[in-house]
């Protein structure tokens, strides 16, 4: 009898540290947890508010300065579109709750809702623009697939220009070089606004993480003055770089890269 109590408490006990292991495997990693934090405070924390409505009111500025009446071109301002125009932490949380990150078929999904809230600041200040006769170019790494749903969201805010000629969606490259210089050809473009270094710059596309830091010093004149940059603490190239861009790594992988990458004393 005593024999099979022990048999019993030890089969409890395996069975209880399984369950444990699994749900540790499944909900707990680095890399979920960190973006469940990080996108708490993309929602929450009115830090992530007021360094939006910073970054729009440096964009007005710098529209107040450039702007030239009568300037020969036409003026443009390119920006991206998610996380810097359209918020998608709701996604985001949607993922995570699962246990997962992003994933093609559920984002294109989330897409096609056209539910994404606007990033703070965005509106009033794309109208602002659009008030002094420049033109909004979206430059998006959303797919060709994803134009209608992404325009129909855009128009529900009223953002001005949001129709196909200024929608530019991706196009096979992830890089936007190619579509910021097309833009250029015709327009004066004043500002760039992104969450993204590459959203500036192909000084930045597909760079290892030391390359990101050491261009980004020898840019940093252009922060605040041509590039306008919003907060992401949820994901990017800052994140992907530190994957070596490697899109076909594990959770459990990505966990290991993050637990290296960090540097403590
Ligand atoms: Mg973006």
């Amino acid at each position: 009898m005593k024999r099979m109590y022990w048999f019993v408490l030890l089969l409890l006990t395996a069975c209880s540290a399984t369950r444990q292991t699994a749900t540790t495997n499944v909900t707990a990693p680095t890399v979920i947890n960190g973006k469940l934090f990080a996108t708490l405070f993309q929602q929450r924390a009115a830090e992530y508010r007021a360094l939006c409505f910073q970054a729009y009111n440096q964009a007005r500025l710098r529209v107040d300065q450039l702007i030239q009446p009568g300037s020969s071109r036409p003026m443009a301002i390119i920006t991206d579109i998610d996380e810097t125009v359209l918020d998608n932490s709701a996604y985001e949380i949607h993922q995570l709750k699962q246990g997962k990150d992003y994933e093609p078929a559920s984002w294109y999904e989330w897409t096609s809702r056209c539910e994404a809230d606007t990033v703070p600041g965005a509106p009033s200040f794309l109208k602002y623009a659009a008030s002094k006769g420049i033109r909004i170019f979206y430059i998006t790494n959303r797919d060709e697939k994803e134009r209608s749903g992404t325009m129909k969201n855009l128009q529900a805010f009223q953002l001005p220009d949001a129709d196909n000629e200024h929608l530019v969606m991706r196009q096979g490259v992830s890089s936007k070089e190619d579509r910021r210089l097309q833009v250029m050809k015709n327009f004066e473009v004043l500002l760039l606004i992104g969450d993204n270094l590459a959203d500036f710059s192909q000084a930045f596309d597909k760079k290892s993480i030391s390359e990101r830091q050491e261009n980004t010093g020898q840019l940093s004149s252009e922060f605040g003055r041509r590039f306008i940059l919003l907060p992401n603490p949820v994901y990017g190239d800052w994140e992907t770089s530190l994957y070596q861009y490697n899109g076909k790594l594990t959770m459990a992988q990505k966990d290991s890269i993050v637990r290296t990458a960090v540097k403590g004393y």
